[in-house]
C-alpha cells in the first residue's frame, strides 16, 4: 500500500546565471549542447552550467554545489579533478601536447591498459568510444571479410552509422542506407533469438557487438550464462566477438565486464574513465586481428591527436591509481551503501522502482519490473522520473538527465555525501509518489 504522497516541494534554487547562459548558447551551438544527451530535453528545464569539479563535488555558475552521480557520463571514476591526474597531465602539456610521432608515455599506457585486460594482446588508442568503436567494426569486417554486424536492440555504441542506424532508440536520419542494411538487431539476454540470427546470417555476420552490461537502457545485467553463451555462439559460427566496454571497462571491474564474468572476447572497446578525464577511445585484442591493421595489414585506421600525451599521461595515471586495492573496496562500498539506503524505502512503501547496479554503475527506473531488455525499458515511466530528476537537482544531486542513462558513484564520494544523497532522495520519492 503507498503512502500518500508528500505534497509539499522543494524550493527551486537560484540558477539564473544557467538559465541566460543556456539561452545564449542555443543561439550559436544547436540546442545548446555539443552533445544531445546533456540537453534536458528529456527532464525539461534550462540546463545548468558548470564551472568547477572537484572529487565529488559539481559548482554552478551562480555558486550553487551538487553530489555528483553523472561523473561526466563514466569518465570521473576517481572524482573530477584528482590532484595526481591533473599533475599528470600538467606536466604533459609542457613536456609537448602533441608530436605526431610515437611517445614512451604511449608505451606506457599500453603496457598499463595489457596488464589490466589479459584479452588484449595489442592495443590502438584513439579519442572518443564512438571511434573506438567504429574502428574496431571496420577491424572485425576487414579481417573477416564479411560484412554484417549484430547488434543488442536498446544498446549504445556511439553514433558511427553502422551502430545507430538500427538503433531503435537513436533513430537519425542522415545515415547511410547501406550501413543501416548490415547491422542486425536482436534482443539482450536471449540466446535463442542471437542463435536464429547468426543461423540466418551465418556465412555473413563479421562481428557480435555487445555492451556486456547494458547501460543505456537501464543498467541492464546479463543474466546468468548469457555471455558464456554469446562467446560460444562466436565460436560456432566464427565471428568476431566485441565487447563494448566504453562504459564498463574500469567501472564494473579492474578488469572490466570480462573479467567480472570471465568472458574473453576477441576485441574490446574503451573510453571515458580510461582517460583520467582526457578525450580517450581505444580497441584492442587479439593479435591476429590487430595485424590486420595498417600499416601491417591492409585495414586503415588514423588520427592527428591518437595517443595523444595529455591523456596517455592522465591514463596511466588513473590506472596506477586503480591499482590500489581500497579504490574498487570504496566504490563498491558506496554504491552499495546509497542502494541500500533508497532500498529500504523503495521497500517498505512498494515503490515501482528497480534499482539495477553493476560496480560503480547504477540506475533508478521508475519501472514496476526488473528491465532486462529493450522492450522492458519502453515502460520506464519518464514523466515521473523527471519530476524526480527535478526534485533532488533542487536540493543539490545531479542525476544525468536520462531516465534510462547509467548515473556513476566515484571513490571521491564520501559515506556523507551518500547518506546525504539518501536523505535528499528519499524526500523526492515521497513527492513523486
Ligand atoms: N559505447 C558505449 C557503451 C558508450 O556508453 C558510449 C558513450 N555513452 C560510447 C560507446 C560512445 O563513446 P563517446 O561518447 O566517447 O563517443
Amino acid at each position: 500500500m503507498m503512502n500518500k504522497a508528500d505534497t509539499r516541494t522543494e524550493k527551486a534554487l537560484d540558477t539564473a546565471s544557467s538559465k541566460s547562459a543556456s539561452e545564449e548558447i542555443a543561439k550559436l551551438i544547436p540546442g545548446g549542447v555539443n552533445s544531445p544527451f546533456r540537453s534536458f530535453h528529456e527532464v525539461g528545464g534550462h540546463t545548468i552550467f558548470f564551472n568547477k569539479a572537484q572529487g565529488s563535488i559539481l559548482t554552478d555558475l551562480d555558486g550553487n554545489t551538487y553530489i555528483d552521480y553523472l561523473g561526466a557520463w563514466g569518465p570521473a571514476i576517481l572524482g573530477h579533478s584528482h590532484a595526481s591526474v591533473v599533475k599528470a597531465c600538467q606536466d604533459a602539456v609542457e613536456a609537448g601536447a602533441v608530436f605526431g610521432a610515437p611517445t614512451l608515455l604511449e608505451l606506457q599506457m599500453a603496457k598499463s591498459v595489457i596488464r589490466h585486460f589479459p584479452s588484449i594482446e595489442q592495443i590502438r588508442f584513439v579519442n572518443s568510444g564512438t571511434e573506438a568503436v567504429m574502428s574496431a567494426i571496420r577491424l572485425a569486417r576487414g579481417f573477416t571479410g564479411k560484412n554484417i554486424v549484430v547488434m543488442f536492440e536498446g544498446a549504445y555504441h556511439g553514433h558511427s552509422d553502422s551502430v545507430l542506424g538500427s538503433t531503435t532508440h537513436q533513430s537519425s536520419t542522415g545515415l547511410l542506407e547501406a550501413a543501416k542494411e548490415q547491422t542486425v538487431l536482436t534482443p539482450f539476454n536471449d540466446l535463442n533469438r542471437l542463435e536464429a540470427t547468426l543461423r540466418k546470417h551465418a556465412d555473413a555476420t563479421a562481428a557480435v557487438i555487445i555492451e556486456p552490461v547494458c547501460g543505456s537502457m537501464g543498467v541492464v545485467l546479463p543474466e546468468p550464462g548469457f555471455l558464456q553463451g554469446v562467446r560460444k555462439l562466436c565460436d560456432e559460427f566464427s565471428t568476431v566477438l566485441i565487447f563494448d566496454e566504453v562504459l564498463t571497462g574500469l567501472r564494473v571491474a579492474k578488469g572490466g565486464a570480462q573479467a567480472l564474468y570471465g568472458v574473453r572476447p576477441d576485441i574490446t572497446t574503451f573510453g571515458k574513465a580510461l582517460g583520467g578525464g582526457m578525450p580517450i577511445g581505444a580497441y584492442g585484442g587479439r593479435r591476429d586481428i590487430m595485424d590486420a591493421l595498417m600499416p601491417i595489414g591492409a585495414v586503415y585506421q588514423a588520427g592527428t591527436f591518437s595517443g595523444n600525451p595529455v591523456t596517455m599521461a592522465g591514463g596511466i595515471e588513473v590506472l596506477r591509481l586503480l591499482d590500489e586495492d581500497t579504490v574498487y573496496e570504496t566504490l563498491d562500498a558506496r554504491s552499495a551503501q546509497l542502494f541500500e539506503g533508497i532500498g529500504q524505502l523503495v521497500k517498505e512503501r512498494s515503490l515501482p522502482i528497480q534499482l539495477q547496479r553493476a560496480g560503480s554503475m547504477f540506475a533508478i527506473i521508475f519501472n514496476d519490473k526488473p528491465v532486462r531488455n529493450f522492450d522492458d525499458s519502453k515502460s520506464i515511466d519518464a514523466e515521473r522520473f523527471a519530476k524526480f530528476f527535478h526534485h533532488v537537482l533542487n536540493q543539490g544531486i545531479y542525476l544525468p538527465p536520462s531516465a534510462v542513462d547509467a548515473a556513476c558513484v566515484s571513490a571521491a564520494h564520501t559515506e556523507q555525501d551518500i547518506d546525504m544523497t539518501i536523505e535528499k532522495m528519499t524526500r523526492a520519492f515521497k513527492q513523486v509518489f
